[in-house]
């Protein structure tokens, strides 16, 4: 009985967007973070992430560690089965290699999708349950847009989402799930209880760091700081799923059932109340670029292109606005990055300092404006890597393969093979296009980029842009949605349902 707790602990993060054509495999994970056994300790033991969370967690409480497996990606379009296969391959060998054991604790994305699972991950942890039997503790933490279905609650003692967006708290959601997972294996109450309302909104659209949103992390926090909670998570689901099981998840963890339904009731019933205030402003383009031109206005004016966000899950493949601005003439200076490889390779072939015409962008996603043709210089190529400067993920290294800066009038257009980490300034930055002196960025992120740019933003402007990830869910073609779903066919006079404990 003393023994020290024995737990695995496992990785399988990305996040899917079923609008973005692009499939993507092991290469995609390896390209962030793909590593087993001791060497995924060590390297998520340097960094600000969940399975480091976890790590401290279980060795702080006493237990022993047994990494496994860490597939860590970024976002695109369905993962491929033989990504899946892979896993549950690993996990089969860790499982049976481990001998006796006490709990497997994932770090896991939750809104991800694979060719033949919209669930994966409610997949991923009924598998679990399946290999190691009901009596072994399961923990498992999550992105704050995770999808959490009804098989995750079933199967998962424990769930933990970020309670940040933008996300700065990879560690310590790690840290909460694997402490309640020590806390449930050392014998103590851990009851969890759990609402799923039928509902999606923008990313782009809220924050905890703004209201409305803001208040109903703030009022959990306060719950767990008073003691009457243990944990809580909102899980504001990442809209750019066409599946047919989704929609938001609030739940609460208290030592007792009838405090964890009191009050994941009252959370869901704040959150749901607000559901109006959880959308974008949205400017035109045209707008944003005379906000751009005016003399008068602060620099630099940054164009949120949340539909082309990689980090939402979109291409990045939008030349959209470069298109309106020399459609326009525009003088202003302006900075943006493209994925375009043909591009890439183009600038390679040409070299730093010549001049060619390019044909650029709209490569990938169907109905994207473009591509834009015209001259342009070569200015710097790149291999690629380089390391996130922060404050969230500062130190993550990024590899977006081989890039170049190409000119066109005054427009820098960094192409590059794989975009991603967007919302962070040195997907420019580091490229030779400092946000700072142009007169217009294009930031294609949702809320990650809220942080670093609002240090130097002269203005931060919304643009309704097409994408795989656009805010206005009503551009997109929807064909698997649940009926009577916000924001679409709710049935007036709604209330969320009465939260349950799924697993006792
Ligand atoms: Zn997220």
């Amino acid at each position: 009985m003393n023994a020290k707790k024995r737990v695995l602990v496992c990785e399988f993060h990305q996040e899917t967007n079923t609008f973005n054509p692009v499939t993507g495999g092991v290469e995609l994970f390896r390209a962030v973070r793909y590593a087993e056994g001791q060497k995924a300790y060590a390297l998520c033991k340097n960094l600000p992430c969940a399975f480091h969370g976890m790590i401290d967690a279980i060795e702080e409480a006493g237990g022993e560690v047994i990494p496994t497996i860490s597939l860590y990606g970024g976002s695109w379009g369905l993962v491929k089965d033989s990504v899946t296969e892979l896993l549950y391959d690993r996990m089969r060998h860790y499982v049976a290699e481990a001998g006796e054991f006490d709990a497997v604790f994932a770090s896991l994305h939750g809104a991800t999708c694979t060719e033949s699972e919209e669930d994966a991950c409610g997949a991923f942890l009924a598998f679990l349950r399946e290999l190691t039997g009901e009596d072994k503790i399961i923990a498992a933490s999550y992105d704050l847009h995770a999808n959490i279905t009804e098989k995750s609650l079933r199967c998962a003692d424990v769930i933990c989402g970020y309670q940040s967006y933008p996300h700065v708290d990879f560690y310590e959601t790690g840290y909460r799930a694997a402490s309640l997972g020590m806390r449930k294996l050392m014998g103590k109450p851990v009851k969890l209880a759990a609402v799923i309302i039928p509902m999606m909104t923008p990313p782009a659209g809220y924050t905890s760091l703004e209201e409305p949103f803001k208040s109903i992390i703030d009022y959990g926090k306060s719950l767990v700081a008073g003691g009457t909670l243990l944990d809580f998570s909102v899980f504001n689901v990442q809209p750019w799923l066409d599946i047919g099981t989704i929609g938001c998840t609030i739940t609460a963890v208290a030592e007792d059932e009838a405090s964890a339904c009191h009050y994941a009731d009252e959370l869901s019933k704040r959150f749901f109340d607000n559901r109006d205030g959880y959308w974008p402003d949205l400017m035109s383009v045209d707008e944003v670029i005379d906000r751009a031109e005016d003399p008068a206005s602060a620099k630099p004016v940054i164009l949120v292109d949340s539909a082309d966000s990689p980090n939402g899950g979109a291409v990045g493949d939008s030349v959209f606005v470069a298109l309106r601005l020399l459609a326009r003439g525009s003088k202003v200076t302006a900075g943006m990055f493209v994925k375009d490889p043909e591009a890439v390779k183009k600038a390679f072939e040409v070299g730093v300092g010549n001049t060619a015409v390019f044909t650029v962008g709209a490569g990938y996603t169907p109905g994207m404006p473009g591509p834009l043709v015209a001259q342009g210089r070569v200015r710097s190529l790149h291999d690629g890597s380089y390391l996130q400067e922060g404050p969230a993920g500062k130190g993550f290294p990024c590899h977006i393969g081989l890039s170049a800066v190409i000119r066109f009038g005054n427009i820098d257009v960094m192409v590059c093979e794989k975009p991603t980490g967007s919302g962070d300034p040195q997907i420019l930055r580091h490229f030779g296009i400092e946000p700072k002196v142009n007169d217009l960025i294009v930031v294609k992120a949702n809320t990650s980029f809220r942080v670093p740019y609002s240090a130097f933003a002269g203005e931060i402007c919304a643009a309704d842009t097409p994408g795989a990830g656009a805010s206005n869910l009503k551009r997109m073609d929807w064909k698997n949605l649940p009926k009577n779903f916000y924001p679409f066919d709710l049935e007036e006079g709604y209330t969320p349902e009465a939260a349950t404990i799924r697993r006792p």
